[in-house]
């Protein structure tokens, strides 16, 4: 029988509630519990693969090819499980199901009505989620905030089966409490109305999560248990910290997860188990000499604010590799445009001990990945190019190694005259029909790797399943052309014959991937690829 927990934010969004939640579920998993995580985001968008990055922040990439939202990363992240198309719900994805049964005539003739039928469909989904992972407690994140209108639906989800199973269901409301620099004094009014916007749609927390700058003091916790309700230890106090991975321990600290039992009247299976993660977070504290790594890019700039959301995943990929060797990451945004024509600006690149340029999609930018990643080249910088990087680096090799002037992707010049990196046949038809959503060539594929390649060396293995979002790929038309100047084929996709890593001889580390390694890392278990490149920018 599994336990739910729902957890919805306040006051404003953007205070780290899906890292909480990871945190809670890393928690229980500690005391024997199987855990697993939903998102539940208010948008009509069926998933997170059509929006800008710039807006949205990542897309995220399961196993099973489903395009979601950042946080289920962090969920996989945090509690190293892989998740799948279960764990990720939306408004639109909720809203076709439910159309889809009424035209199938699932609702046997009833009037299909926004309320009961779209919670039910929401509830229905939360319980195949955990039936599925066989989870003792499945922790639902409500995206948005409360108060607003848009989430109204998940949370009578919440309330509907909380009066059905009522000793199963727990809520938390993750909270911000400001602290004005002009009044100098942290302020729980914002949260108290929070609660109040929960309280009207039936629903009173048992615990609140107090975001804030600093810890909560002893009079803020009783005012915020008198104006909200709720007994004094299920007001946790949740300050800002340095890394996400210090949260389950700090709450810990607080006893959160025998606090979350006690009310669910349940036992810990096993005494509190997470050294692996003091490990983690003693290395993440001490670890002092730095390995820089520049991540060229274009999906930062938001007006006058950098945000680095669009690649949180390689963000975290780095941060665990370094962290395996012991090294401070310190990651560097290296705005591509910047290379386009400006020698001294390319010279820069020899600042950083590896350069990395992820994906990416469209025409902006380009130019200037391909300087950056021929002077990585040249320079014997080592160099890590992940997916749209990687047909990059295959640009880059066949204009300046092969000759091949003209060479480029079909996606950037549809009618460029060498198109060593073209579309993938099956997408042609689905471009031509403009269906985008979903369509990619998205998931995990098998890849046989070449023996003796770096790739090889790091996975200690011949045959490796990653993760793609793509619609163009490596042209074998120009396979021989490229191979015969000393691009090494080091990962190929036996069913298909897709080129999936290349790589080069004679240079320190020069690999590329098709598909995403990023999204395969683990704080305690490195991605090899991402590991190994670190290690070679340590040399
Ligand atoms: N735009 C490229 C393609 O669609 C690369 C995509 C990516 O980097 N994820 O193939």
């Amino acid at each position: 029988m599994a336990r739910y927990i729902f957890v919805a934010g306040g006051v404003m969004s953007g205070i780290g509630k899906g890292v909480a939640i990871a945190s809670i579920g890393k928690i229980l998993q500690s005391k024997g519990f199987e855990v697993t995580a939903l998102k539940i985001d208010p948008y009509i968008n069926v998933d997170a693969g059509t929006m800008n990055p710039i807006e949205h922040g990542e897309t995220f990439v399961t196993q099973d090819g489903v395009e979601c939202d950042q946080d289920i990363g962090n969920y996989e992240r945090f509690l190293d499980r892989n998740l799948t198309t279960d764990n990720y719900l939306t408004t639109g994805r909720v809203y076709q199901a439910v159309i889809n049964k009424e035209r199938n005539l699932e609702y046997k003739g009833k009037c299909v009505e926004v309320v009961p039928d779209i919670p039910n469909e929401v509830i229905s989904r939360i319980k195949k989620a955990a039936k599925k992972t066989e989870a003792d407690f499945i922790l639902v994140e409500i995206g948005g905030t409360v108060g607003e209108y848009q989430n109204m639906l998940f949370l009578e989800a919440a309330r509907m089966l909380r009066l059905s199973h009522p000793k199963d269901v727990f809520f938390i409301l993750v909270s911000y409490l400001p602290v004005p620099e002009m009044i100098g004094e942290m302020k729980t009014k914002p949260t108290q109305y929070a609660v109040r916007s929960l309280n009207m749609t039936g629903i009173q927390p048992d615990m609140i999560l107090a975001r804030a700058p600093v810890p909560l003091d002893e009079p803020r916790k009783r005012k915020i248990s008198v104006f909200c309700n709720l007994e004094k230890e299920y007001i946790i106090s949740a300050p800002d910290v340095k890394s996400i991975y210090e949260i389950p321990l700090n709450f810990e600290k607080d006893n959160l997860g025998q606090r979350i039992l006690n009310k669910l009247g349940l036992r810990a299976k096993k005494t509190t188990d997470l050294k692996d993660w003091e490990k983690l977070v003693d290395v993440i504290k001490t670890a002092d000499k730095p390995v820089k790594i520049g991540i060229v890019g274009k999906y930062f700039e938001s007006g006058k604010f950098i945000l680095t959301d669009s690649y949180i995943s390689v963000i975290e990929a780095v941060k665990h590799a370094a962290w395996f060797s012991k090294y401070k990451p310190e990651i560097s945004w290296l705005s591509a445009d910047d290379y386009i024509d400006d020698i001294s600006k390319l010279k820069e690149l020899k600042k950083y001990d590896g350069i990395i340029v992820p994906g990416g999609f469209g025409t902006r930018g380009v130019e200037g990945k391909i300087k950056a990643i021929e002077f990585c080249r040249k320079e014997k910088i080592p160099f890590l190019g992940l997916c749209f990087g990687m047909q990059l680096a295959v640009i880059e090799f066949a204009r300046n190694v092969c000759g091949l002037q003209k060479a480029n992707s079909t996606e950037v010049s549809p009618d460029c005259q060498e198109p060593v990196i073209d579309v993938i046949p099956e997408q042609k038809d689905l471009l031509s029909q403009k269906k985008y959503g979903g369509t990619m060539r998205l998931g995990e594929y098998p890849c046989k790797l070449a023996s003796g390649t770096i790739s090889s060396k790091a996975y200690k293995d011949s045959l490796i399943s990653e993760r793609h979002r793509h619609r163009y790929e490596f042209n074998n038309d120009f396979r021989d052309a490229l191979t015969s100047k000393g691009l090494v084929l080091a990962g190929i996709n036996p069913e298909k014959d897709l080129v999936e890593i290349i790589e080069l001889k004679d240079h320190p580390f020069f690999v590329a991937t098709q598909f995403h390694p990023e999204f395969k890392s683990r704080p305690t278990r490195p991605h090899p690829l991402f590991r190994e490149f670190v290690k070679a920018c340590l040399k």
